[in-house]
Parts: structure tokens; sequence; C-alpha cells
């Protein structure tokens, strides 16, 4: 952790009981949103625990519950709200006195302030760059009647030498780079998260092999435009075979990719790189180069056709999952159909596709010409019975081949069977006879549904280490 000086911080008069001084006091974080908010709430855990804190499974048993927000979507304030205005009544009832509770985020930081006057029961609104300082901010929060806000901005904030909750599975994610310079109209990210912002090849390889070391196989490496990573002259291909090469896991993944920076050199890396898994998740967003244009994506339609087709010419098993947003403002009957048509020509394995809603303090949110909901919701339908229909042919293909799972555990549903992804990021279900998280099975596919494949292992592997990794 940096020295620095203390942070400003406001504080607004709210009547609280606090939770009743003991040691150790326990925390909860529950997690919304994307994977680089999954893994600060791993080092805002660890950072608690440093500061001797013990995690609670319970939010409603727990002294501190932190609610880790995401503000992509519209009406994500007013959901947090909810949910942490549920958790306060209950765990008043049940623990007769109040836990502390503050929420942290996108959320937090876009929005500050102005929560606080619309929850009085909020005690703490803690900024993406101000996890360092949630020992102090607690305390101080604990010990004053007013609810506190700090979202003061860090734009040189990436955690380095933080620590984190140790690894809960096989996989895990470490980032290279957060925020980002973009200024897409639809997205509240570059100001929630500030400027872009690099950390040095060796830390990152340095905390890959610690996760290897802890028993996980498989890294995503994360960004918010993770392949336009450059730190001094090392670029993000060249950072994957450094990765691949000092890192110690079987299979590195990473998202989410920018297509204006697929370079050859990336996938020649991808294709090269026995551990870079041929799965990508490529945002397109629309197929329309008019609606790309007023989201300032920065390519056109052709431009990613042609990403796609250098892809799938080098890796012509890749699998490709995407972002659509329909109802953008302006969005035609000819726009929505190009992104249809899109769609159709490149066949993604899957997509998330979403009704734009504005962010307030984007650009679009000031556009003019909104499409309505009901012709957002109608586009939505059709995109998604369109893709989803594409998904289940894309999968059904899959029926009879081979392929290599790494079992990540139990399987939600089932708990009797496995689940695990294929390199290509395929979710599949399998007998879970004999195998443990950590297996690489070779399977054949034998039967798929929407989302997820059936396979059959071809033998059983003993669950021990492959490759010079300790899976
Ligand atoms: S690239 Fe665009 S969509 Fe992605 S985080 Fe940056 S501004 Fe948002």
């Amino acid at each position: 952790m940096r020295g620095r000086k203390r942070s400003p911080v406001t504080a607004t008069a709210s009547p609280h009981l606090r939770y009743p001084p003991k040691m150790p006091r326990t925390f909860h974080i529950e997690t919304y949103g994307c994977q680089m908010n999954v893994l600060d709430s791993d080092v805002v855990g660890g950072i608690l625990e440093r500061a001797g804190y013990a995690p609670a499974s319970d939010p409603l048993s727990a002294d501190v519950v932190l609610l880790n927000t995401c503000a992509v979507r519209g009406g994500a304030e007013t959901r947090v709200l909810n949910r942490l205005e549920a958790i306060h009544g209950e765990s008043r009832k049940r623990r007769g006195s109040e836990a502390l509770l503050g929420l942290m985020g996108c959320v937090a930081q876009a929005q500050g302030e102005e929560l606080v006057a619309r929850a009085p029961f909020l005690d703490l609104v803690v900024g993406t760059d101000r996890y360092s300082e949630l020992p102090r901010l607690l305390e101080e929060a604990l010990h004053r009647p007013g609810a506190l806000v700090d979202t003061t901005p860090d734009p040189e904030m990436t955690y380095e030498g933080e620590p984190r909750v140790e690894p809960r599975g096989v996989t895990g994610f470490v980032s290279v780079a957060r925020g980002c310079d973009m200024s897409c109209t639809f997205c509240i990210v570059p100001r929630t998260r500030g400027p872009e912002r690099s950390r040095r090849p060796d830390d990152v390889i340095r905390e890959v092999r610690r996760l290897a070391g802890r028993g996980v196989c498989e890294v995503t490496l994360l960004g918010q435009k993770v392949n336009a990573y450059r730190n001094g002259d090392v670029r993000f291909a060249e950072l994957l075979r450094s990765v691949a090469q000092g890192g110690g896991v079987d299979r590195i993944r990473f998202t989410s990719p920018h297509p204006l920076w697929v370079s050859d050199d990336l996938i020649r890396t991808m294709k090269e790189t026995p551990q870079v898994c041929p799965g990508l998740h490529l945002p397109l967003q629309s197929g329309s180069e008019s609606v790309l244009k007023r989201m300032k994506r920065g390519y056109s339609p052709s431009r990613f056709l042609n990403s796609v087709a250098d892809l799938r010419a080098s890796m012509p098993e890749i699998g490709l999952t995407t972002d659509i947003i329909v109802g953008f403002p302006g969005e035609t009957d000819a726009d929505h159909e190009a992104t249809l048509e899109m769609l159709r020509e490149i066949r993604f394995d899957s997509a998330f596709m979403f009704a734009y809603s504005p962010r307030p303090g984007t650009a679009a949110a000031e556009m003019s010409d909104t499409v309505s909901a009901e012709a957002a919701q109608a586009r939505l339908r059709e995109v998604i019975d369109t893709q989803e229909k594409i998904g289940r042919q894309r999968n059904r293909a899959q029926i009879g081949r081979g392929s290599t799972v790494l079992i990540e555990g139990p399987s939600k549903k089932r708990p009797d069977e496995m689940f695990g992804r294929t390199p290509e990021n395929r979710s599949v279900v399998l007998p879970g006879d004999g195998l443990e998280a950590g297996s690489v099975v070779d399977v054949r596919i034998v039967d798929a549904y929407a989302h997820t494949l059936r396979a059959e292992p071809l033998a059983h592997p003993a669950p021990t280490s492959i490759g010079d990794a300790p899976c």
C-alpha cells in the first residue's frame, strides 16, 4: 500500500446504532456485475482480513455488509438500495443491532453523496480507487453519526501489493489494467473507473504464479479493453506469451478484448501458444455502421467482420461470444436489421443482449432521438430469438466431437454431476464419477442444450498435475 495523505471525506447526519464493539468483526460482500468487480471483492476481502475482520457467509449475521455494485445497466442504484434496505431491516431484527452497511463499486463512484440522500440507512459509500482505505473508513463510519462518502479518484491506483482472499477454485482472475481511455457514448465506466493504467508485466506474472501455487489451473486476465494493454514497450500479445511461459498455469483467457486491438500478433499468439485458450468474447454492440458511429466504438461492421474472418482463418474452432445493445438512440428498423444480419453472418456461440438504458453522465443519455421502450423490447426479443437459435445449432454441431474439459467443480443444478469448460469456453456437464476440480478430461460431446453441452469422459484421468502446473 502506498503512503498517502488522508483523503478528503464528507459526512452527513444519520442516527445509526452501530454494531457492538467486538473482535473479530465479520464482513460480507455481495458482488454484482463484471469479473473486475469479482476481483475487486477479493482484494477488499483480503484488505479486511488483514485488518482483522473475518468473512461471514450470511449477510444477516455480518457486522459489515458491502455491496459491490455495477452501473452498466439502468436501475442498478434502485436494485442495490432495495437489497441493502432489506438486509438492514432483517439484520436488525435478527441481531438486535444494526450492521454497518456500505456500497462500493461503480454505482458508489458515480452517485456518491446522492446515494446517502436516497438511503438514510447507508453508512458508507466508497469509490473504486479507495479500497485500500477501507479499514480506516469503517472505523470512522463506526464512530461518527453521519454516513461517510469517499469517492476520491486516484488515477494511479492499481492495488499493487494488496492482499487477496485465497482462491476458491481452480480458476482465477488477474487484472492487467484498470480504467478506460475510450469514450463509448453509452458507457459509464471511464467515469467510474478512471483513466487506463496498466500493471508491470513482472507484477502480473508474479500474481499468476501465486495463484498457480494455490491450485489455480486457469487464469483470466482482466482489463476494460484488455488487448489494448501496453506497459512501456510491452503490448498485450507479448504479455500473453510471458504469462504462458512464466505463470505456471495450464489455461489463459482474457476479457474483454476490444475489436480495435485484434492484431495479427494477438491472433498468432493465440494460435501458437498452447496455454492461451481459443475463445474470445468480442463485443459487437451493433451491426449498424451509423449506430456504431454514434456509440463512438471506433470500428465499422466490415472491420469487425474482417477480424472475425482472420480469427477463424487462424483458429477454425475458436469460440466466439459477444455483447449486443438494441434500441440505442437513433436506431432505425434498418439499423436493427443490420444487427440481425451480422448475427446471422457471424454466428456467435452466445451473446449477452440488452435493451439500451441511458446512464446519467454519459453522452448518449443526452441524445434526443430515443427509441420507445416497446420498440426496444420487441427488437430485443427478435435479437434474442435469432441468437438463441444460432447458439443451439452451434451447440448441436458439437455432438459426437471430442474435446478437453477442465473440471471446475460440481454442477449447480445437479451436484452429482461435474461442470467444466472446453478450451473454446463452452460449458459442459458430465458424470461426476471419480472426477475432481482441476482434472483435465478428454470427453466426447453426447448432447447439447441452449447454453450447455453434455459429455461422457473417454477415460477417467487421475486428478493429478498436467504439464508443469500444480493442478
Ligand atoms: S471500451 Fe467503451 S464500452 Fe468498454 S469500458 Fe471503455 S468506454 Fe466502456
